[in-house]
């Protein structure tokens, strides 16, 4: 592990990895000379820098995978022999969750607090649910005509490619890693531009659990070079791909060229809806935590509020209160909900989005927040509610990816579930209520791969999450994550 220990700000107690590629079980400058900056984004300064990865450095990473999958022990050994090494990996990164936690607010503004017991927790249980898989992976025998014995087998498909956005550094490549992993593939990771530090921490860590070299390699940089080889790869062997729906869209038109599957986790939009029976406390508290939580940088955020009429003013009223009394702050204060925005562009899109509200013919008036907080050259951005939002406002339909949200009255469950649905995106959507018939009734009815009833935004690994409609297709999470990593191999024997 490195010693490049920061003597500044936030990064006093941080131990950075070498800013580097890591092929083939090494750290690698790559071969080009640019490189890209690191930035805290509660300060504004630069951390460190990475390289800024060539097509030449993916090939090299591509070509490595091939290698170890082609020839190496990884994909040969017993699956509960590869189940140990991610248990051990799982340990790791337990031992290490306090350093972790810290790199992973550094790099992207992340409250401590949650990055702790939510980042950290939850890569750590990526590796041993799906340790826990791979000795289960089996194939059937099948009742066939004629003297014949059939049966199937479930076999990794060879190099995976794991592009992940920016919001859920650890969590959103370790959600592809470890089932890939566990399956038996190799995996090459291209983190999002601005959030490379713990990817290359955690691979290091990977090959102290015993990964053999060249299964996890990472290249930094940018999605537009570094990506686009990866996805226009011919070794590569599936794509599995979070990030928005735009660049989704066009890596699945890319891949296509090869036929390499994809699996994609994309945008959303996500509806929470309060009904006039709910318990208005929780389902106020679950609103405004819906749309904070992680800074608004959470694909699945209750980012669209519908209020049944005859509690619309009451729920309002608290979901200004809470999003006005929120503590935003310094990420490494222990008490800090919101921290600011992972970077600068993201702050100036969400203002962008935010002006787009000035009262007038339903789109929407700001009632609390609706501006950026000064505050040590940091990106903050104020929790801001826009209420009294038209269906059809960019507002409402586009996915604004901060801490805004859009606040809807309905009067049935008809119309209710007509706007929540009313949007391209299908990712998650909230519904609080007594009435269990009516939970249930409208859950089956909402377009969207994972439904809340009276709570928001809670994940379990053993929970499949994935898009309808505009968010994608694919799952990950649950045994479902493990089957996207597989290929189905029938075989005949003559008797
Ligand atoms: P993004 O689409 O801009 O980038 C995602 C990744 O794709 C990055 O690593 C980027 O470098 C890479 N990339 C960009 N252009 C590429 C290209 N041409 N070829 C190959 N790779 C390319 O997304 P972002 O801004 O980092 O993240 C925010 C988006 O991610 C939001 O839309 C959010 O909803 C979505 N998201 C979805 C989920 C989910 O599970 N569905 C989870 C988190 C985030």
């Amino acid at each position: 592990m490195s010693t490049d220990t920061l003597t500044q700000d936030h990064a006093e107690q941080v131990v950075l990895p070498p800013g580097k590629h890591y092929i083939d079980g090494q750290w690698s400058d790559g071969s080009g000379s640019e490189r890209r900056d690191v930035v805290d984004p509660s300060t504004g300064r630069v951390v460190t820098t990475v390289p800024e990865g060539t097509v030449e450095d993916v090939d090299r990473a591509v070509a490595a995978a091939r290698r170890a999958f082609d020839s190496g022990p990884w994909r040969t050994m017993s699956p509960r022999e590869r189940g140990a090494v991610l248990q051990r990996a799982a340990a790791l990164i337990m031992e290490h969750g306090e350093e972790l936690a810290r790199l992973e607010s550094l790099d992207t503004g992340k409250p401590i607090t949650f990055a702790r017991m939510i980042d950290t927790n939850t890569t750590a249980e990526h590796f041993s649910y799906f340790a826990g898989l791979a000795g289960a992976i089996e194939g059937a025998t099948r009742g066939i005509r004629g003297p014949g014995l059939a049966y199937t087998r479930r076999e990794p498909l060879g190099v995976v490619a794991a592009i992940t956005p920016f919001n859920f550094p650890m969590i959103l490549s370790t959600s592809k890693i470890a089932p890939a992993l566990a399956a038996g593939n190799t995996v090459v990771h291209k983190p999002a531009e601005d959030t490379p530090l713990t990817a290359l921490r955690i691979a290091e860590l990977l090959t102290e659990a015993g990964l053999p070299a060249g299964v996890l390699n990472v290249v930094t940089g940018h999605g537009a070079v570094a990506g686009d080889r990866l996805t226009r790869h011919p070794d590569v062997d599936r794509i599995a791909f979070t990030g928005s729906t735009k660049v989704g869209s066009a890596i699945a038109a890319t891949a296509a060229a090869n036929v390499t599957p994809v699996t994609m986790e994309l945008g959303g939009k996500s509806a929470n809806i309060v009904f006039d029976d709910a318990d208005l406390d929780e389902a106020v508290q679950a609103a405004v935590s819906a749309f904070v939580f992680n800074t608004g940088q959470f694909c699945m955020g209750g980012t669209r509020l519908l209020v049944q009429r005859g509690v619309y003013e009451q729920v309002l009223a608290g979901v200004v209160g809470g999003a006005t009394h929120v503590p935003v702050g310094d990420p490494l204060d222990e008490g800090t909900v919101v921290g600011p925005m992972a970077g600068e562009r993201h702050l100036e899109n969400v203002e962008r989005f935010v002006a787009l509200a000035d009262g007038e013919g339903g789109r929407g008036r700001v009632v609390a927040g609706g501006q950026r907080i000064e505050k040590d050259g940091g990106f903050y951005m104020a929790p801001t509610v826009v209420a009294d939002v038209a269906q059809d406002s960019r507002l409402v339909q586009e996915e604004i990816f901060g801490p805004v949200l859009t606040v809807q009255v309905f009067d049935t469950e008809e119309e209710a579930i007509a706007l929540a649905n009313g949007t391209p995106y299908g990712l998650a959507a909230g519904l609080h209520t007594k009435d269990v018939a009516r939970a249930h009734r409208v859950a089956a009815r909402l377009e969207a791969g994972l439904i809340w009833v009276n709570t928001y935004g809670i994940l379990d690994v053993s929970l499949p999450f994935g898009g309808y409609k505009a968010s994608g297709y694919g799952r990950e999470n649950g045994p479902e994550a493990l089957d996207e990593y597989l290929q189905t191999k029938s075989v005949y024997v003559a008797l």
